[in-house]
């Protein structure tokens, strides 16, 4: 079965400011689109690789082509993404449980965004930071291209809390190179709802 673009979650405008609504449009209509459509030639092209989904492909992705490599982690963190945001107000708040992770594992909350934060501006070129749980703990990380911490390959593996793409694309008709602008707004619409759920889930 082909794989299909999820429809966003929320109005292009909704979150802005944050955020604006042309990116969104681009960001969603046109790069995950892409992405997908992508990802279904390289599977077409290949039969052993039809009816696996993206976590499957995941686990042995470094011997699997580029092509697949880049589409499918292209969909599945897009897809991922625009979850993990939400229009201010409907945001929720980080739980109880996920505070006091953060406080042990990270040093507390604002040391916690400091350093996603430096993740996410510290990753050359394009890339994504993540939050994710490895061993029980919380660990921030960053991933380059489209890779994510599912991969084989990725230097840090865990279950995925939070996520931040830090594609040009994802910023820069609003924020030119001005990426740190960016990921301090994005903390404006993150889907706490969201995180606390994947947060319970991820943890042992
Ligand atoms: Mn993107």
């Amino acid at each position: 079965m082909a794989f299909t673009l999820p429809p966003l979650p929320y109005a292009y405008d909704a979150l802005e400011p944050a955020i604006d609504q042309e990116t969104m449009v681009f960001h969603h209509d046109k790069h995950h689109q892409a992405y997908v459509d992508n990802l279904n030639k390289a599977v077409d092209a290949d039969p052993a690789l039809q009816g696996q989904s993206l976590e499957d492909l995941f686990v042995g992705i470094s011997k699997l082509p580029k092509a697949v490599r880049n589409n499918a982690g292209g969909h599945w963190n897009h897809s991922l993404f625009w979850e993990l945001m939400a229009p201010q107000g409907q945001t929720g708040a980080p739980s109880a449980e996920l505070i006091a992770a953060i406080d042990r594992d990270l040093g507390g909350f604002e040391a916690f965004q400091a350093d996603f934060n430096a993740a996410g501006a510290g990753q050359f070129g394009s890339g994504w930071a993540w939050l994710i749980v490895q061993d029980g703990k919380l660990k921030i990380t960053s991933t380059p291209n489209q890779d994510n911490p599912l991969m084989d390959l990725a230097e840090e593996k865990g279950a995925v809390v939070l996520g931040a793409d830090v594609w040009e694309h994802a910023y820069y008709l609003k924020y030119q190179n001005r990426r740190a602008d960016y990921l301090k707004a994005f903390w404006s619409v993150v889907n706490w709802n969201k995180v606390n759920a994947l947060f319970a889930a991820a943890k042992v």
